[in-house]
């Protein structure tokens, strides 16, 4: 019961695909949590608006994942909340904790080293499971079996704020026009984190030239054709996406290469980062999507819409001059750079 308790709904069969209430089809979707039990009221919180301003008119099933049971207080709140199906689950432990060939003396001084430089999420004790969960966001997640029965996913995390109405199917959108990655925000790495990782990538490429998509976007990612990477990526806490695009050769080659290279726990490659590279190398470019008209925030940053009367449209509570799209760490000029 600890490792799968589904306690509302029928969350079997073939992803829920197939008629809602008004008659529309809904996609082959879930949504997805990974939380800690401790984050039960940022959840609940980052969930009840999701509901209100989205899924209580589209029913899509919502999946929690943890690294430990959730507790029976988690699951029994959270039920009460959720308009569609929804199931808890734990991740496998395979996919969540540091693997044995990982050089621990070597992950330990690279730690010690992030917290000596005072670089967030770099080393406290505790932050040795933050390379955990950005090695599972890069490359577990999507294999859990949980998730074998669905194609899309949106990410939502804990302690966010969705501040417009979404009244068309965003999931629905993409596969109508042959998107597989959506973003709301776009954003400069810290340098320090991935010091290896645009090498090892060259390096990846250079032995995999065919995986590398015609117009792609390093543009968006380079400032000189690919020699080095000027850090912009899509902040993944929100994340719509197409997991075919992850279960792919491209990106399963990719991330087996990266994982083998131990940056994970060497240096502290994020999940964001990793997921835009791929994202802006191995597809084309119009098939990533900027959600402009999805209000979102994450500590420290919203994107409030920037498209000609869309605030007033979709009802949004966020203000235009709070959004981040233009201000200094924003990567968004980069982004319509090769998309004019
Ligand atoms: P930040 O957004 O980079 O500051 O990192 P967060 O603390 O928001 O963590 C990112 C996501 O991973 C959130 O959905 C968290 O709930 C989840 N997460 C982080 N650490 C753990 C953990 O130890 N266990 C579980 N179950 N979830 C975690
Ligand atoms: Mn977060």
């Amino acid at each position: 019961d600890n490792v799968v308790s589904l306690v509302k709904g029928d969350s079997s069969g073939a992803g829920h695909t197939g008629e809602y209430g008004n008659g529309t089809r809904r996609a082959n979707a879930t949504l997805l949590m990974l939380a800690r039990n401790s984050e039960l009221e940022k959840a609940m919180q980052s969930v009840r608006e999701l509901e209100e301003k989205f899924n209580k008119q589209f029913g899509y099933p919502w999946l929690f994942l943890n690294n430990v049971p959730f507790s029976a207080e988690f699951k029994e709140k959270m039920s009460a909340i959720v308009s569609g199906p929804v199931t808890f689950a734990m991740i496998p432990p395979a996919h969540w904790y540091q693997p044995d060939w990982i050089d621990e003396e070597k992950a330990s001084a690279s730690r010690d080293d992030m917290v000596a430089q005072n670089i967030i999420y770099g080393g406290m004790p505790s932050v040795l499971i933050y390379r955990n969960m950005c090695r599972f966001n890069s490359g577990f997640f999507y294999r859990h079996p949980l998730l074998q029965k669905y194609k899309w996913y949106w990410r939502v995390e804990p302690d966010v704020h969705f501040h417009c109405v979404i009244d068309e199917d965003p999931f629905l959108f993409m596969e109508q026009n042959d998107k597989m990655y959506g973003f709301t925000i776009t954003l400069l790495e810290f340098e320090k984190t991935i010091k290896t990782l645009w090498q090892t990538t060259k390096d990846f490429i250079e032995e995999n030239p065919h995986f590398v998509a015609p117009n792609n976007s390093m543009g968006y990612l380079s400032e000189d054709g690919g020699n080095t990477y000027n850090l912009c990526h899509f902040w993944s806490n929100f994340e719509i996406a197409n997991m075919d695009f992850w279960r792919g050769e491209a990106y399963s080659q990719y991330f087996d290469y990266l994982d083998s290279k131990g940056g994970f726990y060497y240096e502290r490659w994020g999940d964001a980062p990793v997921h835009s590279i791929a994202a802006s190398l191995f597809l084309r470019k119009d098939q990533i999507h900027f959600f402009d008209e999805i209000g979102y925030e994450h500590n420290p940053f919203t994107h409030c819409p920037h498209g000609p009367g869309l605030i007033k449209k979709k009802q949004c509570t966020c203000r235009g001059w709070r959004s981040f799209d233009y201000q200094g760490y924003s990567c968004m000029r980069k982004w319509e750079r090769i998309h004019k």
